[in-house]
């Protein structure tokens, strides 16, 4: 569990004890009961309740209150580069990850290695262009069986890329079909938005996938993303605030938009001006400064 709950819960254990010994102190004076019984309950409350869910903004620009942390470990998954990531999320983020994890568990792939979701407010975190608002996350594209080793250990991990150097195909020492299996479990998540792949592994799944290929169409090409995949959920319906992306286009996206990419390699258009990042919301603002 993670440290921070585990306070809590011995926090509220040792208010309940405390509550115990004064229950029989007060119990020959029953008017002061009486207030006591109304008041301790709702300061306990107040202390211990975890900020209401608010998710502000769009990813690329953004804040959340009311994260929870994904643990350390979990059934089918380990925290990598735990020193240099940060794992906040909104509640259903989590709830998802960890579900993909058990899935994949089930399915007999070996653990998966998880890092960066969002910070404890959102807003920017470095080397993300998103992730800002606790409903985004990195998967790595790892099928390997790993060992068990302790977070510490596990903090300078990279694992390699499964694009080939030349960008135009996975790498068939590396890409195994665990792989299709583990982006097709993630695509089938509930609330997913989009995937973001390398072209190459987008490829890949297009020349292979049987079947129902619907999930295909959640699962697009981008930049990098070589060696762990970046999975995006839509708005809960109940944060009027969260901005949601450009609706996916409809189809597999095996077509003509992928073969762009490819195009790319051989002929690059000249790269794009850099631009500020967006500013975050006002709304932001005491988000971003509540404690810890
Ligand atoms: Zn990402």
């Amino acid at each position: 569990m993670n440290s921070r709950w585990s306070t809590r819960a011995a926090r509220v254990r040792a208010g309940l004890s405390c509550a115990r010994r004064f229950t029989v102190a007060l119990v020959n004076k029953p008017s002061l009961l009486a207030l006591w019984l109304l008041a301790v309950p709702l300061a306990a409350s107040d202390a211990d309740r975890p900020a209401a869910v608010r998710v502000v903004g769009a990813n690329g620009a953004g804040c959340i209150a009311g994260v929870v942390a994904l643990p350390t470990d979990g059934v089918g998954f380990q925290e990598i580069r735990i020193g240099h990531s940060t794992f906040w999320g909104h509640p259903r983020t989590i709830a998802s990850l960890e579900l993909l994890a058990r899935e994949a568990h089930a399915a007999g792939l070996p653990d998966l290695y998880m890092n960066d979701v969002a910070a404890r407010h959102g807003g920017p975190i470095p080397g993300h262009a998103g992730h800002e608002i606790g409903l985004e996350a990195d998967v790595w594209l790892d099928v390997t069986p790993k060992p068990a080793l302790p977070p510490a250990m596990r903090d300078d991990l990279e694992p390699p890329s499964v694009v080939r150097p030349d960008g135009r195909g996975v790498d068939p020492i590396i890409w195994r079909p665990a792989h299709a299996t583990l982006l097709r479990l993630a695509a089938g998540l509930p609330d997913v938005e989009r995937i973001f792949v390398n072209p190459a592994i987008k490829r890949q799944l297009c020349e292979t996938a049987a079947g129902d290929r619907g999930w295909l169409r959640l699962i697009r090409p981008w930049y990098g993303h070589a060696a762990h995949f970046h999975i995006r959920f839509r708005c809960p319906a109940d944060q009027p605030e969260c901005v949601e992306a450009a609706a996916v286009p409809p189809g597999d996206g095996c077509d003509a938009t992928l073969q762009w990419w490819f195009d790319q390699l051989d002929h690059p258009a000249p790269p794009a001006r850099p631009h500020p990042p967006a500013p975050l919301p006002p709304a932001c603002r005491a988000i971003m400064a509540a404690p810890e």
